[in-house]
């Protein structure tokens, strides 16, 4: 169902991924809406598909990206704080940023300091865009995400888009309570995204999903 749902322009991609039950609640429609894919992808941005941007990083499937919000939506209120390591292209990072508008705080980190810069001037395209980096509700940093970012913390929800060889601890740590965290993990032979809650009095509950197929979470490569 995930490819039949590329489309002429974004408003046709984001309606045949609702119809189609990739896109659940008009809250995730409505935001994935007002970001257009082709400020961040910078080949077919309205098909259903992964594209290459560069440095071995990929933007991830609209279907992927609609399905982390959808599971990050119940922590994802206006003014929550939120966490999107390797944030690539910058495009879910900025779908993110309207789930918590108009007072909420969005962090996307990535460790190749050329796709921090990337996603700064794909946010630039908007003058909307523009804005939510002039105010500091969005910022790009550089940084290991198997770390998380520290210097944020706590965060109500944090976003994985790459696979983490094991579960880091820090990434729990940096959770409010309650928070949730959405990550793909790289077991023996496969990937499974988990959602991670930490629940109110501090207990942490972890649920296996289902199965996906991204790129590593790795060190940084050599600066050229
Ligand atoms: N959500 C992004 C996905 C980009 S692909 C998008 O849809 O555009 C995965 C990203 O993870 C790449 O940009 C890569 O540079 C980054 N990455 C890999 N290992 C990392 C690490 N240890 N710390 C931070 N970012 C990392």
């Amino acid at each position: 169902m995930a490819w039949r749902s590329s489309g002429p322009t974004n408003e046709a991609l984001i309606s045949n991924l609702k119809n189609h039950g990739l896109i659940e609640s008009d809250r995730v429609k409505n935001a994935m809406l007002k970001v257009d894919r082709a400020h961040y992808a910078p080949s077919s941005p309205y098909e259903d598909s992964p594209q290459p941007i560069g440095h071995r990083a990929t933007i991830s499937a609209p279907h992927m990206h609609a399905s982390a919000c959808e599971s990050l939506l119940p922590y994802l209120h206006p003014g929550a704080k939120v966490l999107d390591i390797g944030s690539g292209s910058g495009y879910l990072t900025a779908v993110l940023a309207e789930l918590v508008s108009p007072n909420g705080t969005t962090i996307g980190v990535d460790h190749i300091q050329p796709l921090v810069d990337l996603a700064s001037s794909n946010m630039r395209k908007s003058d909307h865009g523009k804005s939510l980096l002039e105010s500091g509700r969005v910022k790009f940093v550089k940084a290991d995400g198997r770390k998380g970012w520290n210097e944020g913390a706590p965060y109500d929800a944090i976003h994985v888009g790459a696979a983490a060889a094991e579960h880091h601890q820090e990434l729990t740590d940096q959770l409010k309570a309650p928070g949730r965290l959405f990550v793909p993990v790289e077991e023996e032979w496969s990937q499974h995204i988990y959602v991670i809650d930490k629940k109110e009095d501090g207990t942490v509950e972890r649920k296996k999903l289902f199965g996906v197929q991204y790129v590593p979470l790795t060190d940084a490569p050599p600066e050229q």
